[in-house]
């Protein structure tokens, strides 16, 4: 029998007005990430979405369930309604499948969503279950944490069978929310922020200060490959590399050590807004997480928002470092994030940086540097690259 891949998707299911408009998104995210399978049909209609293809349907499966706004996908087969073939199908499916010979306990969990049918969903509940325990006589029913799950929907012409089924991340789709420049480091944080935007819908746009050659090649490949795992999540991305050197070197010459990371922040928020501006990204998202760092006070963090007349997002600012590593585990950037590399900040920051940079002391420190003519200089010479 040939199976489809069937996504269900939950929240978006609920925004009625825009809901065309988010499963479109939806199907075309899903197209994205499935570029690679050949004779790919997606069929998105009445609330579902299906998958046909010629290739290998359980990688299918697996894949379109890392999409977000996918609650999870089912393998299903297609049955006409009918009661024999309901019956026959679902078991010959179980029969086939190798993961249901090492199952004990099992539960049938039927719909009929065409009220036309003669038989109840109890009756196809009932009689499939009796005939289950007849072929697989050690097995029994267990309705709450059953291993093998049948779920039988019937519909008017078609009755979808399926036995397999993979979570997937809940969430929006990406692209619904809009489009934000994100501040990816190569750190642990900010892929975790820039991934919990993504999971919210936002498209995002990596931008990275590099301060060549203080931090090296290997440390924008590092970030290159952050940004990697990211642009899997979206139909596009690209990344900005800002040549960031002369800014922090003028800073470190000419003003207060202890200020250098508060001001080093404005500047990256203002060449930030810059290219938002002119990409029509409607924010910026950062990796800061209250009290992580100096740098990370409500006094320090409301410095750095005031440059900027940008919205900036922190989506893990409550977050503690155990619950942001174990979720950058979960999404693959750790790895990445914990490889080696020159870190300027050794060489630029003060050992006893300020936690609360004054506006008074910011604006005496800033009157020594020429902004405008910096913010150009450093624009002349960013790069954008596209992220596959
Ligand atoms: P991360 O926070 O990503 O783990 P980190 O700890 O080195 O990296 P912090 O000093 O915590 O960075 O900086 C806070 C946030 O500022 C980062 O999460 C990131 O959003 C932004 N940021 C810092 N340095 C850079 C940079 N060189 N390029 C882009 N964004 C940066
Ligand atoms: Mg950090």
């Amino acid at each position: 029998m040939k199976a489809l891949v069937l996504v269900r998707y939950g929240e978006i299911a609920l925004k009625k007005g825009n809901r065309s408009r988010f499963e479109k998104i939806l199907v075309k995210n899903i197209r994205a990430r499935l570029v690679a399978f050949k004779d790919l049909h997606i069929h998105s209609s009445e609330g579902r979405i299906l998958i046909d293809t010629s290739g290998d349907t359980r990688e299918v499966l697996h894949e379109a369930a890392g999409v977000f706004g996918v609650v999870g996908t089912r393998l299903i087969y297609k049955v006409p309604t009918e009661w024999e073939e309901i019956l026959s199908g679902a078991l010959s499916i179980l029969k086939d499948d190798p993961r249901t010979h090492s199952a004990k306990i099992f539960a049938i969990r039927a719909k009929r969503k065409y009220k036309g049918f003669p038989f109840t969903s109890e009756d196809i509940g009932r009689e499939l279950g009796s005939q289950v325990i007849d072929t697989f006589p050690n097995w029994t029913v267990g309705l709450k944490n059953p291993e093998v799950c049948v779920r039988v929907d019937v519909h008017k012409d078609d009755t979808y069978i399926s036995v397999e089924e993979v979570q997937g991340p809940g969430g929006l789709p990406v692209g619904t929310a809009g489009r934000l420049g994100f501040l990816l480091s190569g750190g642990i944080d900010s892929p975790v922020a820039g991934y919990l935007m993504q999971k919210r819908g936002a498209e995002i746009f990596p931008i990275y200060f590099h301060s060549f050659p203080y931090t090296g090649n290997q440390a924008l490949n590092k970030v290159k490959d952050l940004a990697r795992v990211l642009a899997r999540n979206q139909f596009r991305m690209d990344m900005w590399i800002v040549h960031f050197t002369h800014i922090q070197e003028t800073i470190h010459e000419r003003c207060l050590p202890r200020y250098g990371v508060i001001l080093n922040r404005r500047m990256m928020v203002r060449l930030a807004e810059k290219i938002s501006l002119k990409e029509n990204y409607a924010g910026l998202v950062t990796g800061d997480c209250l009290g992580q760092v100096a740098s990370q006070t409500l006094g320090n963090m409301d410095a750095v928002g005031q440059a900027t007349g940008m919205q900036i997002y922190r989506p893990i600012l409550t977050y503690d470092k155990t619950e942001i590593t174990k979720k950058a585990r979960l999404i693959g950037t750790y790895d990445i994030s914990i490889r080696p590399y020159e870190d300027c900040c050794t060489l630029f920051v003060d050992t006893h940086p300020t936690t609360n940079a004054g506006q008074d002391i910011i604006r005496t420190e800033e009157k020594k540097l020429d902004i405008e003519e910096l913010i150009e200089d450093a624009l002349k010479k960013t790069k954008i690259e596209k992220i596959k």
